[in-house]
């Protein structure tokens, strides 16, 4: 299918458009070019290619306005527009995608980077990836291997190119890796589901904060005074960590969050506090009618227990409420959960239940104990997909080990 993909690229400088034209034909696409932005705009009404590769600054026609003038033509709805430019200011992003850009790639470009974005936004899926499925403490080993021993990091890669991680444990040093070697620059939102060793310890081994030119912004719930940058500040404080966050070479931003409903872009990023000792939030994020949530770390009690407050499951499950893909703390088995209530962790049948009852398409297990082995996250996995048979769900149950990737 991607083969069949048409594109129409246009750069007055002929260097760049033959790197770029090289790039999708190598990756078997078919390319029109153009070095005339104003030659360009009337072939591409002709040919209604895909995807238009355009630069920013041109002579006669420059990027923004044929992108105003694509817009503005019924007949090129469905094709997309990535601007490929030499300046990376955040103004010139804007504006491109209020002329209506669907992406934004700086130059210069390298093969494996430009052409994932390219597809990204020719899929218009949202990308999750797992870097990190398992709580409290990293577990490596010879019986960890299947699912990683990595402690809690997610990512979700957005078709606009917002680009989210969620929580920094141990998986994010992987991912950190994985961006270097692609290279370029990275922009993106650290969303800190709560301040726990395992949710935060690793940032400071996170290598693109250290680059210039990248650009993060580190978002979550403050605790009464202690705002999110001085959560973060404090674990890498004197003795404990010999580099201050003054040493990161990205330009680094804080936001506190509390119980809101955030746009990034044309992304709905919606919080909400969880069962957990401090304040934890879970996080759902909806993009054109898709939606996506990470919920840990999180208590869901037995009905049976004093604890069990039926008015947050139901919070809980209006939150979740027909979402395509859940993330979800899983920590117990149900034999275990007794000898672990007020940890602030939920157990298989609990969380099969919520996830039942809200109509969520699939369940995703993740924030396993340190004591589990890859072959209890299979027996887990196994219970958890017998109970919601038993419940007769429609819901799809995936114990995803680190390094997996799916696509919504
Ligand atoms: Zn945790
Ligand atoms: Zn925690």
């Amino acid at each position: 299918m991607a083969q069949s993909y048409k594109f129409y690229a246009v750069d007055d400088d002929a260097y760049s458009l033959e790197i770029v034209s090289r790039y999708l034909r190598d990756a078997g696409y078919g390319v029109s070019t153009s070095t005339s932005s104003t030659q360009a705009l009337s072939e591409i009404v002709e040919q209604r290619p895909d995807c238009v590769i355009t630069d920013l600054m041109m002579p006669g026609l420059d990027g923004l306005e044929l992108c105003s003038r694509i817009r503005k033509e019924p007949a090129l709805a469905n094709t997309k527009v990535v601007v490929v430019s030499g300046k990376a200011y955040e103004f010139d992003r804007r504006r491109a995608r209020e002329m209506g850009a669907n992406g934004y790639v700086t130059k210069p470009i390298n093969r494996e980077g430009f052409l994932s974005s390219v597809q990204r936004i020719l899929e218009d899926k949202i990308v999750v990836d797992f870097w990190g499925v398992r709580g409290t403490l990293p577990v490596p080993g010879p019986k960890t291997v299947r699912f990683g021993g990595n402690t809690s990091c997610v990512t979700m890669s957005f078709p606009d190119e917002s680009y989210f991680i969620f929580d920094a444990g141990s998986g994010i040093r992987t991912l950190g890796d994985a961006l270097m070697r692609r290279g370029g620059r990275v922009t993106a939102k650290i969303f800190i589901s709560h301040p726990h060793w395992d949710h935060i310890n690793a940032l400071p081994f996170f290598t693109p904060l250290y680059i210039r030119g990248n650009e993060f912004e580190i978002l979550g719930a403050a605790h009464g005074d202690r705002s999110v940058r001085d959560l973060i500040k404090a674990q890498m404080d004197d003795v404990f960590f010999p580099i201050t966050l003054r040493e990161f070479g990205a330009s680094l931003s804080f936001r506190d969050l509390r119980e809101e409903t955030i746009e990034v872009g044309s992304i709905q990023v919606k919080t909400m506090l969880l069962s957990h000792p401090g304040y934890c939030l879970g996080f759902r994020m909806t993009y054109k009618g898709r939606s996506v949530c990470y919920i840990t770390d999180n208590e869901l009690y037995l009905p049976t227990m004093p604890q069990y407050n039926p008015h947050y499951v139901e919070r809980l499950i209006d939150f979740v409420r027909d979402a395509d893909v859940v993330i979800t703390d899983t920590t117990y088995t149900d034999e275990i959960y007794p000898q672990r209530v007020d940890f602030g962790h939920s157990s298989v049948s609990q969380v099969v239940d919520f996830v039942h009852r809200a109509k969520v398409k699939e369940l995703y297990l993740f924030h396993h104990d340190p004591s589990e082995t890859d072959d209890d996250v299979e027996r887990k996995h196994a219970a958890a997909c017998k109970a919601l048979e038993k419940l007769g769900s429609s819901t799809r149950c995936i114990a995803p080990p680190e390094g997996s990737q799916i696509r919504i």
